[in-house]
């Protein structure tokens, strides 16, 4: 088996979900006690919010990046950015490594095409909701996706970044998701894609109006497919 290498941290709440996901789908697939060989290193988050929220996506490049290469060092034969967000520094970050760098816009617009999900609603921070990099990349992939209005990103993001990054989930938070979903559903929505990895924290993708696209158990999945040499977990964009 091959060794996972997961840069968390971002937050951690989502990585514990990640640390879970990988271990339970090896022992699925292998049975007995079998687990994941996986290597993780959880960075402070606080330091990563604040350079996103000064812009400076180059410092987190070279900061996440440090952290991959370490990661490759240690003997991770693959490496996760376990979030949609920092994404926006894949590129840069895959620059440092020998190793593939499993890519969680790939696996998810993967899992949509699989799924025959064509007009997918992404939920997910501002910055991966408002930036180029997520709709860009999934669009080499041919999939079109929808973005919910102004007030409900804000919505979004202030339920990811207050709440579920800090360990809360809330009910009253829950409703405001599931009513932006029926509204996108309304306008042609076919599907959704929790596109932050503290999504699935408060959303069940299994039941939702929408077939829902978990990003977190996607990534992981991949991530596990890649260890146990199953042919996929990396492909070409
Ligand atoms: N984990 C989140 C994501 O998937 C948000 C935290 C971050 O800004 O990295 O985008």
């Amino acid at each position: 088996m091959k060794t996972i290498g997961l840069i968390g941290g971002m937050s951690f709440e989502s990585s514990a979900v990640y640390y879970r996901q990988v271990n339970e789908a090896v022992r699925a697939r292998l049975g007995g006690l079998a687990s994941a060989d996986v290597l993780m290193h959880s960075v402070n988050f606080e330091d990563i919010v604040a350079l996103q929220k000064a812009g400076r996506w180059d410092l987190a490049a070279k900061r996440l990046g440090d952290v991959a290469s370490g990661l490759e060092t240690a003997g991770a034969d693959c490496v996760l950015i376990c979030t949609n967000t920092m994404h926006m520094v894949a590129d840069e970050v895959e620059t440092r490594l020998n190793v593939p760098l499993i890519n969680i816009i790939d696996e998810t617009a993967h899992a949509l095409k699989a799924g025959g999900a064509r007009r997918p609603l992404l939920l997910a921070t501002r910055y991966t909701m408002e930036q180029p990099f997520y709709a860009e990349r999934m669009k080499r992939h041919g999939i079109e996706i929808m973005v919910p209005d102004a007030e409900d990103r804000t919505a979004t993001h202030t339920i990811i970044f207050d709440e579920l990054c800090a360990g809360r989930v809330l009910d009253p938070s829950r409703d405001q998701l599931l009513a932006i979903i029926e509204k996108a559903k309304a306008e042609g929505a076919d599907s959704v894609i929790l596109g932050c990895t503290e999504i699935c924290l408060i959303l069940d993708p299994a039941k939702l109006e929408l077939p829902g696209y978990d990003s977190t158990t996607i990534h992981a999945d991949a991530a596990v497919s890649f260890a146990l040499a199953e042919g996929h977990g990396m492909r070409a964009a």
